[in-house]
């Protein structure tokens, strides 16, 4: 599905656009100048869809060489081993996710629990990735002509980053994985690493940025108008609120 020149989204699952895999997020492709990368990779359930996916939108595989992680949950982080073996892409992950994402302890992500609630089909197993670079905030990376920025936003987990483009044509995107949504909606969930206070500073540091287009882990990304629906979270929170949650 094209979002504009240089954004594309290639997997969605039930929180979302239900068109691969039901626990997938969002995987968005970004492209410019023959170059593609991965900002997240789904379950892994979906990784013959996104290969055709990518495909179907006239590109090759091996035109991706980088895949980025915002978080390790496995709805965001479980392909990524599978995608790098299809592409040759490199895995960037948050240096302290390094260890857990290598492992791939079902537990450090609390994907157990996950899968006895229902989240996950209860035979699905987590593919261990041992990521190629390793991402500190404010690290700066390139896909052909655009630059993007890393921002450490954790909360939702231990370990999460945006990514923080910004195009040729002076338009900003937002890739904000599970740290903010739609409507300022959070993630807020049970588990033992999520963080309200450490979430309310990092949705905070992101509304301070300039961006246009918001494009979010689950549900609608936002294609104009994205410092709104950040606004909308950062309010609720500076009026001793907790924004809405996207599961209700
Ligand atoms: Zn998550």
């Amino acid at each position: 599905m094209k979002i504009n020149e240089h954004i594309y989204l290639i997997a969605s699952g039930k929180m979302g656009f239900d068109w691969t895999h039901p626990s997938d997020c969002n995987v968005y492709l970004l492209h410019s100048n023959d170059e593609l990368a991965l900002i997240d990779t789904g379950t892994g359930e979906s990784v013959e869809n996104i290969c055709q996916h990518i495909e179907m939108h006239g590109f090759s595989l091996d035109q991706v060489t980088k895949i980025f992680l915002t978080h390790i949950h496995a709805d965001h982080a479980g392909g990524a081993e599978m995608l790098r073996k299809k592409t040759g892409a490199k895995v960037f992950v948050a240096r302290d996710a390094y260890t857990i994402l290598r492992d791939g302890n079902e537990d450090k992500i609390d994907l157990t629990t996950a899968k006895q609630n229902g989240f996950y089909p209860v035979n699905y197993k987590f593919t261990p990735c041992k990521a190629d670079t390793l991402i500190s905030d404010g690290d700066h990376f390139h896909v052909g002509s655009l630059t993007l920025q890393a921002i450490d936003t954790p909360g939702h987990s231990a370990y999460d980053v945006s990514f923080l483009v910004q195009s040729v044509a002076g338009h900003s995107f937002l890739f904000s994985g599970d740290t903010v949504f739609y409507d300022g909606k959070i993630s807020m969930l049970y588990t033992h690493d999520f963080q309200l206070h450490s979430l309310q500073k990092s949705i905070d540091k992101l509304a301070n940025y300039q961006v246009d287009l918001l494009l979010p882990g689950h549900y609608q990304p936002a294609l104009s108008n994205a410092k709104h629906h950040l606004k909308i979270a950062q309010n609720a929170f500076s009026s001793m609120n907790i924004p809405k949650n996207i599961v209700e």
